[in-house]
């Protein structure tokens, strides 16, 4: 038996946000409809790991909130990290992910990134906007706030970006490399951030930038199960429900959330 919580250690917050997307609108919607997939009947609670996310209290919900800023993203992420309480968070575009990971490295002054992603989001800045959906990891590693950057499904790198990898050390896992038998290991505690577009849109049609070739549901489960580090926080964003016709991205958020608990909340 590994289910047995007393009080929560993992909170779930929606941050309703998409001012940083430059394509298009949409991910701010996202967050009510990955909930309601996730408490849907048509499936349970359970993760794969054997672990009932329904049971009471096993975490805390922070609700869903309309951020008016990025440093109101970073405060509310505090506030529950002050708490005791390791966030995932609900987006929302990839923009998000600075203020969460400067909320993290302040507790955490120790820390690795696992990104997965079609897109490195290494920008400088995209038309002029340094906190564009495109450039959370160039802000983050600018300021030292990781120690590790491992980005997996990468399937656009363009010059620019591939230089700034080089610049800030980041260990890039493209797509046209990817290994079968690919084994993450890190020596510090890990936060994971999933763009939904790492998916290949077969998988998950509701993101604003399809991008073709990318993974399996299922591989990106494996690669979360395969994790042996302490994972302290989590994101899942760029889900647009505007490009989401059937649900299906929805669900694929939703259980990609619970395995992402599962790992959260496994027992060493
Ligand atoms: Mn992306
Ligand atoms: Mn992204």
């Amino acid at each position: 038996m590994n289910s047995i919580v007393t009080t929560p250690s993992l909170a779930l917050i929606g941050f309703c946000y998409d001012a940083n997307s430059s394509f298009l609108r949409g991910a701010a919607d996202a967050p009510p409809l990955i909930r309601a997939a996730l408490f849907s009947d048509a499936g349970n609670l359970w993760t794969e790991s054997g672990i009932d996310l329904g049971v009471k209290d096993i975490f805390f919900d922070a609700g869903d909130i309309s951020p008016e800023s990025l440093d109101d993203v970073e405060d509310h992420v505090r506030s529950l990290m002050a708490k005791g309480l390791r966030p995932i968070s609900l987006g929302g575009d990839h923009s998000i992910t600075y203020p969460i990971i400067r909320a993290v490295a302040r507790e955490n002054a120790s820390l690795s990134i696992l990104h997965f992603d079609a897109h490195p989001d290494l920008y400088h800045d995209f038309r002029g906007n340094p906190h564009s959906h495109a450039s959370p990891f160039a802000r983050i590693m600018e300021e030292h706030l990781v120690q590790r950057l491992v980005q997996v499904g990468i399937r656009t790198m363009n010059g620019h970006q591939r230089e700034q990898a080089k610049r800030f050390g980041v260990d890039v896992i493209e797509m046209k490399d990817l290994k079968p038998d690919l084994e993450l290991e890190f020596t510090t505690p890990v936060y994971i951030s999933i763009d939904i577009d790492g998916l290949d849109p077969a998988f998950a049609p509701g993101v604003s930038h399809r991008e073709p070739g990318g993974l399996s549901t299922r591989q990106m489960i494996d690669l979360i199960h395969s994790i042996k580090a302490q994972v302290i926080g989590a994101d899942i964003v760029e889900f647009n429900p505007k490009m989401d016709p059937t649900g299906m991205t929805a669900s694929v958020c939703a259980k990609i959330l619970k395995e992402l608990a599962g790992l959260m909340l496994r027992v060493k």
